[in-house]
């Protein structure tokens, strides 16, 4: 279980230091359906004790719980602040809410149906034109 932990820990690190494996271009704006908060994927949440420990580390963590996994054995989890499709503590919410959707990612995710923003993945010669 100290394996899992410590593995938790290290990966909540890693998502602070994002290496730019992949870099997308958002276009759009956020509709207000609430679904991205009705269903937040984790990639790296391993099991219900790891969640336990995470939460006292990182206190941010607690809004959060745990509705199912999905097909990979991953959580999905619902926050506990979400009122009529609208975040309850907007001028409070945390990073990882602030800054969704992410134009790097380590690990492709898919938008909910339905949300209004696009997310489209940046090729390489989108790169090179950038690059002066
Ligand atoms: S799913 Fe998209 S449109 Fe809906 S609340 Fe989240 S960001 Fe906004
Ligand atoms: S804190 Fe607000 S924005 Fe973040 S998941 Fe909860 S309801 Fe959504």
């Amino acid at each position: 279980m100290i394996k899992d932990f410590l593995k938790s820990i290290y990966w909540e690190i890693l998502s602070y230091f994002v290496p730019e494996r992949q870099s997308y271009e958002v276009t759009g704006k956020c509709i207000k359906c609430g679904k991205c908060c009705k269903n937040i994927y984790s990639a790296y949440m391993y099991s219900e004790q790891e969640f336990e420990f995470m939460k006292k580390i990182f206190p941010s963590y607690r809004r959060f719980y745990i509705k199912r996994r999905d097909e990979k054995g991953n959580f999905i989890f619902g926050c506990q602040y979400l009122k009529n499709n609208l975040c309850s503590v907007y001028e409070k919410r945390p990073r990882l809410c602030r800054s969704y959707p992410q134009k790097r990612l380590a690990i492709y995710s898919k938008m909910p149906d339905g949300c209004g923003y696009k997310v489209e993945k940046k090729s390489f010669n989108e790169y090179l034109q950038n690059i002066k």
